[in-house]
């Protein structure tokens, strides 16, 4: 099936086509400044799409179009077949996530305009930590916020976990639903998630995807305290929300946001580099730590995304962290490059550590074929009902 992959952002909408029958990528780009002259709305995008489509189509059509949806609340627990009401309820969780949801509504609303006919996929980033239990999703805070907010820990890059986790499962010989691991996804943003018996049973991302650890420009987790004391002293809701979304994290100890200038900022002695790196490791140390007691003792902890699966020297700084768990890095291994799931600590860890490659568009294209053989050609009526 020959699906294409849409994640649209506000001003931008990324794109992938693929051939789910052979994992091959056809097309891959980006049309950004949505909102400018050019490109005036996600319609406008989908234009310059569709002239950009059939060179690398060679006289075949889209099957199929999975959109990657940020936030799915607690009504999706698995990739849909969109239809108006979906969409709708994809509007209605945009406080949610009023950057990302909006975005993904218009994504959907665009193709559908251009290509009626084409079955959509809504793939959401939420659904994976849908099977956490109450004591992980619950925050200590009076059930009327809950309940007349949502306000409750969702977590995050699920479409990304779901498709790591079972890949590591079989790099181990581990059948994927009795695995039990900490996998870390480090990238700009960057999160954790205890995985038992294949499952997300905690994950450090919350409510929105600011919590946890400390990520390029985000702080993670901080005294809630700090944003009650600095209300008081004249910050209002968007410069509290630029601070902590866009001016903190690594960006703010160490001057840069991007990995690779803190890791070689860091080798030729500059301190503050030093110190983002250190901040960082040792949180998500921490965070490893108590995963592995959540999870019962994992059998693995893997790590992923683009610091996860390239920083060696950030793995090296966090797994060095470990020693108490037992868990060490084969060096040498560490260093190794590589683009296939591999094996980094030495054979007297306590568990294995991994680098898995994630590939969240090829997880939505899978996810878009899977839902579409499944429910699209169901007779009318039938579906749903
Ligand atoms: P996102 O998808 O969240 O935007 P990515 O998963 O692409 O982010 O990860 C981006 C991060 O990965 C950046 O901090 C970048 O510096 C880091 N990164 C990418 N390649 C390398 C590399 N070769 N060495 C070190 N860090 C890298």
């Amino acid at each position: 099936m020959l699906v294409l992959v849409i994640n649209s952002g506000s001003s931008s909408l990324k794109y992938q086509v693929r051939d789910t029958a052979n994992g091959e990528l056809l097309a891959k780009g980006i049309i950004d400044r949505i909102g400018e002259d050019a490109v005036p709305d996600h319609g406008a995008a989908l234009e310059e799409l569709s002239r950009r489509l059939p060179d690398v189509l060679g006289g075949r059509s889209i099957d199929a179009v999975g959109h990657r949806v940020v936030h799915g609340g607690e009504r999706f627990s698995e990739p849909v077949l969109v239809n108006n009401e979906i969409v709708r309820s994809i509007e209605r969780l945009s406080p949610l996530a009023p950057l990302h949801n909006p975005a993904s509504a218009r994504g959907i609303r665009a193709v559908h305009d251009k290509w009626p006919k084409i079955p959509q996929v809504a793939v959401f980033d939420t659904a994976f930590h849908r099977t956490l239990p109450e004591q992980a999703w619950r925050y200590a805070l009076p059930n009327s916020l809950y309940r007349r907010y949502g306000i409750r820990r969702y977590g995050f890059h699920g479409t990304s976990y779901g498709y790591v986790a079972p890949a590591a499962a079989r790099f181990l010989g581990i059948e994927p639903g009795e695995f039990d691991a900490v996998i870390a996804h480090l990238g700009n943003g960057a999160s954790v998630a205890a995985i038992q018996g294949g499952r997300s049973i905690d994950t450090s991302m919350g409510f929105t995807p600011l919590e946890g650890l400390v990520m390029g420009t985000r702080s993670g987790d901080v005294d809630p305290s700090i944003l009650v004391f600095l209300l008081r002293e004249g910050y209002d809701a968007d410069t509290l929300d630029d601070l902590l979304n866009r001016e903190s994290g690594l960006l703010a100890l160490g001057a840069a946001s991007d990995m690779r200038t803190l890791v070689e900022a860091a080798a030729g002695g500059d301190e503050a580099a030093t110190l983002a790196l250190n901040v960082a490791s040792y949180r998500l140390a921490k965070y490893i730590g108590a995963y592995h007691v959540a999870v019962g003792g994992a059998q693995a902890l893997v790590f992923t995304a683009g610091i996860g699966e390239n920083a060696w020297e950030f793995r090296e700084l966090t797994v060095n962290r470990l020693g108490a768990l037992g868990i060490t890095l084969d060096p040498e291994a560490n260093r190794k490059r590589g683009s296939e799931a591999r094996l980094i600590s030495t054979a007297d860890s306590a568990i294995p550590v991994l680098v898995v490659p994630t590939d969240e568009e090829e997880a939505i294209a899978e996810a878009t074929a899977e839902t579409v053989a499944r429910d699209f050609a169901a007779p009318a009526g039938a579906a749903g009902s």
